[in-house]
């Protein structure tokens, strides 16, 4: 089902202060996706999320799911959480320690006073979708750390939900775990028609598992799109350098030919990727440190050859991360772990403009 919010708001008052945790956030989350929160911490990302469960009142604006509208200001519509239809996995998993996994996966159920038979039918089904067959008389407690985050996932899945909300659902395991659970969850939900709403800090999280992510800044949604795009395409200097590292050179638009948009920075003239800028625009130049490519050998002429030297080097197993000194520039470099190179050693590199992404300040 797809999720509409329109103009919402939310306040806190803490200590004499007001608090937006949202200021008029206007977002569409389509049907059947993995839909991901993302952004700093106290940016709004459970805030939103605890409105659309209906665990917060906002204070202006109109939250829809599917046809029905579940909260609305204007309307004078609250519908309680339970009736909103949703599932939801929290950070801590909130299963009970004294029940078995079977009943932990029951309960939505049994407050639902469904007959014992279906509920039996309805839980071993979801069970075996977790692969937790054969667990049901297990403790709760008695499970390593992803097995109870898939019993946290069965007991939200079990009523059969249209919208399965995740806050933090992996912020508790090791870093491990936490990749091979990320996997796990992505094939569940791939099986599943159902709208997932998931709120991280963790980009790579964000990236790995989304069809769509929006980034979030002081309560408001800044950008919205794939993985890919938020990644490579971003609109936003925020949204670029939040989402993975990346070098951010001022620059000025000298010019605008039909392949490229031409800019002046502490590197020299660089061609970039064709944006919309006037020229004169005061603008950013991002460009992430994979792309930095060493011209071996001889030096290269042409388009985006830069000269430097290699400020410092780190060899980190798979890469090397290199600090290259350009003028004033300091920029972060990856380069394979088989380049020879030292410490003060002079290199040229080339930028490929598809790579040098202009974005407004
Ligand atoms: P995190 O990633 O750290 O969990 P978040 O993006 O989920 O952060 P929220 O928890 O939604 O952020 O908080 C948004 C803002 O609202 C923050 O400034 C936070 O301090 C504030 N806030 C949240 N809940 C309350 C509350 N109950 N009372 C007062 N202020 C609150």
């Amino acid at each position: 089902m797809e999720i509409r919010i329109r103009g919402v708001s939310k306040y806190y008052f803490s200590q004499g202060k007001t608090i937006k945790a949202l200021d008029g956030v206007d977002l569409t989350i389509p049907a059947n996706q993995i839909f991901t929160l993302l952004g700093p911490s106290g940016c709004g990302k459970t805030t939103l999320l605890r409105c659309i469960v209906g665990l917060e009142a906002p204070d202006t604006g109109e939250i829809s799911i599917g046809d029905e509208v579940v909260w609305s200001k204007e309307k004078n519509i609250s519908i309680p959480p339970e009736k909103r239809g949703l599932g939801m996995v929290f950070q801590t998993y909130a299963i009970w320690p004294h029940m078995n996994v079977f009943d932990n996966v029951a309960y939505p159920l049994q407050v639902r006073n469904l007959p014992k038979d279906i509920i039996r039918d309805k839980v071993e089904k979801t069970l075996r979708f977790v692969r937790l067959e054969g667990f049901e008389k297990r403790p709760a407690t008695k499970l390593s750390g992803g097995q109870q985050q898939r019993v946290a996932l069965a007991r939200a899945l079990v009523a059969e939900p249209k919208v399965i909300l995740f806050d933090e659902p992996l912020s508790n395991l090791d870093a491990k775990l936490r990749e091979e659970t990320r996997k796990e969850l992505k094939a569940f939900l791939g099986k599943l028609q159902i709208t997932a709403v998931y709120v991280t800090h963790d980009r790579i999280e964000a990236l790995a598992l989304s069809d769509t992510i929006a980034i979030m800044r002081a309560g408001q949604i800044v950008e919205v799109g794939s993985p890919q795009k938020i990644y490579f395409d971003a609109d936003h200097e925020f949204v670029a350098d939040f989402i993975g590292r990346a070098n951010l050179v001022k620059a000025t638009v000298r010019a605008q030919d039909a392949d490229y948009t031409v800019v002046d920075c502490g590197m020299g003239t660089i061609a970039c990727q064709r944006r919309d800028f006037a020229i004169g625009s005061e603008v950013t130049l991002c460009l992430r440190p994979e792309f930095i490519r060493l011209v071996r050998g001889e030096g290269a002429a042409g388009k985006n050859v830069v000269n430097g030297r290699i400020e410092s080097l780190v060899f980190v197993g798979e890469a090397y991360e290199a600090e290259i000194r350009v003028g004033n520039e300091l920029l972060l470099a990856k380069f394979d772990s088989d380049v020879n190179l030292s410490a003060g050693d002079a290199v040229s590199f080339t930028l490929d403009p598809a790579h040098c992404l202009l974005v407004s300040i």
